[in-house]
């Protein structure tokens, strides 16, 4: 069976181009298709400690189409981004977000989870997204502690006055933050320094040559240490094997990790069955 013209499109853009204006009308009408027919939906990847044990998990979208692979958000985010159908996709992700909180919430062994839930610039800048969210965990009944937003620096880039003005309503409410791809941007400390995050994390890029390029080990071991006495969590991503985890964890105290070592994201049954086990 021939794929769906759907794949030709996703494809041509995640290798960077620049897709004709039909091709990203396709797509944004497939999108919007997908927001109705309950084709999008969330996976969950875990957070463990430093002992392995599952603290929270990261929501991560996907998208299954009728036909075909599930795609990745890389190759759609973009395109909902500047059509503006991040708004009520963005909305979905953190409705769905708070009914799988308020779902944890009812059972003994899911009931410590955190949930981290990325939301994009153009969401971040509606200008009644922090009514949203509020009204969002009112409404599912959950505690505002348990659920952490992710940015990036892209979403602080814009205007720092209205980022800083947002998050901290949110703070008072009771969500956190977490810079999301740490270190990867230009500015990183001085947002940190004025923007009330709570949390950090090490970018996937620099975690991945631990074990065969010092440079880089020596940027995760200052971003732990720089995290410590900010007094903030730090949240190593992109762990794939025991030499990343013993260099981050046991030598330098890392306190969070996530990655492939303790599981990609799955959907949520398969996450139930991993939280069960850890229990017994
Ligand atoms: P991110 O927030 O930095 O998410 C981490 C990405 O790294 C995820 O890719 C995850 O599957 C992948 N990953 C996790 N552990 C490993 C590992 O050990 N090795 C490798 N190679 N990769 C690992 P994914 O799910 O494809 O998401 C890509 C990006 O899309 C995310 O990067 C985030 O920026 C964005 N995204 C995902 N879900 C949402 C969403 O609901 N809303 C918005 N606005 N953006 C989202
Ligand atoms: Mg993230
Ligand atoms: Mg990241």
């Amino acid at each position: 069976h021939p794929l769906p013209l759907l794949y030709y499109y996703l494809a041509f853009v995640k290798q960077g181009n620049r897709p004709s204006k039909l091709a990203i009308q396709a797509l944004e009408r497939a999108l919007q298709q997908a927001l109705s027919d309950r084709s999008l939906m969330l996976h969950y990847q875990p957070q463990v400690d430093a002992q392995g044990r599952v603290v929270g998990a990261e929501a991560l979208l996907r998208w299954q189409p009728q036909q075909g692979p599930l795609v990745l958000p890389a190759g759609f985010i973009d395109v909902a981004e500047d059509s503006g159908l991040i708004a009520p996709i963005g909305r979905w992700v953190l409705e769905t977000a708070c009914a799988q909180l308020r779902a944890w919430g009812a059972q003994a062994h899911t009931r410590h989870l955190q949930l981290s839930v990325n939301v994009s610039a153009r969401q971040f800048r509606q200008p009644d997204f922090e009514p949203q969210v509020r009204q969002m965990l009112e409404h599912a009944g959950v505690p505002a502690g348990q659920l952490k937003i992710e940015l990036t620096e892209s979403v602080v880039l814009g205007d720092v006055a209205d980022t800083k003005h947002k998050m901290q309503a949110l703070r008072a409410h009771g969500v956190d933050f977490s810079l999301d791809d740490f270190g990867t941007g230009y500015a990183s400390l001085t947002y940190l320094k004025q923007l009330p995050f709570t949390q950090i994390k090490i970018d996937r890029s620099f975690v991945t040559d631990i074990g065969r390029d010092e440079s880089d080990e020596a940027i995760c071991a200052t971003i732990i240490s720089l995290g410590r006495s900010l007094g903030l969590e730090v949240v190593a991503e992109g762990v794939e094997t025991p030499v990343q985890r013993d260099f981050l964890c046991a030598r330098h105290r890392c306190g969070l990790m996530q990655g492939y070592l303790f599981g990609a994201a799955m959907p949520p049954e398969a996450f139930d069955r991993m939280l069960l086990a850890q229990a017994a």
